[in-house]
């Protein structure tokens, strides 16, 4: 299936590793240019250098290094960018704790990167995308927006704070109308970094083998496996793509069928 945005360009966020390099892949696959961020030069520089091997003749591979969090992390992406026809948000994610531990700073960080960042590069592009009549934006957030996860209180805080914002945001006539869409992708346990980050953690909290608190974590979905960021990033691209026109405000969570709910 051909999804209909050869030639496009989007700004993915925080790509060097893990769901936000899958997206860029699956975008790059499918003959996007993509402008591509992280913090780390060296491994950005790999992830580029890995997407231009894949990426056919034409098709632009660009990385910024800078935190995105920040103004100049963020002016720094967007001027790289010709034109965001897409724009994939997503940041590391806030540390995990005890709500009694954190302070005003530690809330105000995580809502600045995982609710305010967003905002900002949306309020950047999204006119503009009105105007050309095409626009694709994909919120990474987490599983945690609808089903909470207690530790992970500064996210399941900031992220819903964002959900809720673009909730109202996508159902704008004057940008649904242009074929502008802002939609929420949810994953629960993908086999990242990050992941390997939080199971490590687990496993030194509690003295078990790293393997068990994976095996373990496997089983609360019945697809009794992580997902992969190449699956991440295929259905990322799909609904980045010109068929998905009619899909907005709406958020895809993607856990196995971890959550137990009907709808
Ligand atoms: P990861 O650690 O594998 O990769 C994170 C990427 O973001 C890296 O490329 C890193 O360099 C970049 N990055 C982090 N902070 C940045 C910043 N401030 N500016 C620019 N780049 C930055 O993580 P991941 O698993 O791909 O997670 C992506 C997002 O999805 C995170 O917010 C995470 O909390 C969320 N999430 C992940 C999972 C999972 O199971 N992997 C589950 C739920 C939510």
């Amino acid at each position: 299936m051909d999804l209909g945005i050869k030639g496009r360009w989007a700004l993915v966020c925080a790509a060097s590793k893990g769901l936000g390099k899958g997206c860029a892949q699956a975008l790059v696959q499918e003959g996007v240019n993509v402008v591509i961020t992280a913090r780390g030069v060296e491994a950005l520089q790999a992830t580029a250098a890995e997407l231009r091997a894949l990426a056919a003749p034409g098709v632009q591979v660009v990385a910024v290094a800078g935190d995105i969090t920040t103004p100049e992390g963020r002016a720094a992406a967007l001027a790289a960018c010709p034109q965001v026809d897409i724009l994939v948000n997503n940041a590391g994610g806030p540390p995990p704790g005890d709500f009694r531990t954190w302070d005003r700073d530690a809330w105000i960080q995580a809502i600045d990167a995982n609710m305010l960042t967003p905002i900002e590069l949306i309020k950047a592009t999204v006119d503009g995308m009105a105007e050309r009549g095409f626009g694709r934006i994909v919120n990474i957030t987490s599983g945690a927006v609808k089903a909470p996860i207690d530790i992970l209180g500064l996210s399941n805080g900031a992220r819903s704070g964002l959900t809720g914002f673009v909730a109202g945001l996508a159902r704008q006539p004057k940008l649904a109308s242009r074929n502008v869409t802002i939609n929420g992708l949810l994953p629960g346990a993908f086999d990242t970094d990050r992941l390997k980050v939080t199971m490590a953690g687990a496993a030194a909290k509690s003295g078990q083998p790293i393997e068990a608190i994976a095996e373990a974590r496997k089983l609360l979905s019945p697809a009794r496996r992580f997902g992969t960021a190449d699956e991440f990033g295929a259905f990322c691209a799909f609904v980045c793509s010109a068929q998905a026109g009619f899909v907005t405000g709406q958020n895809f969570l993607m856990d196995g069928g971890a959550y137990p709910g009907t709808f």
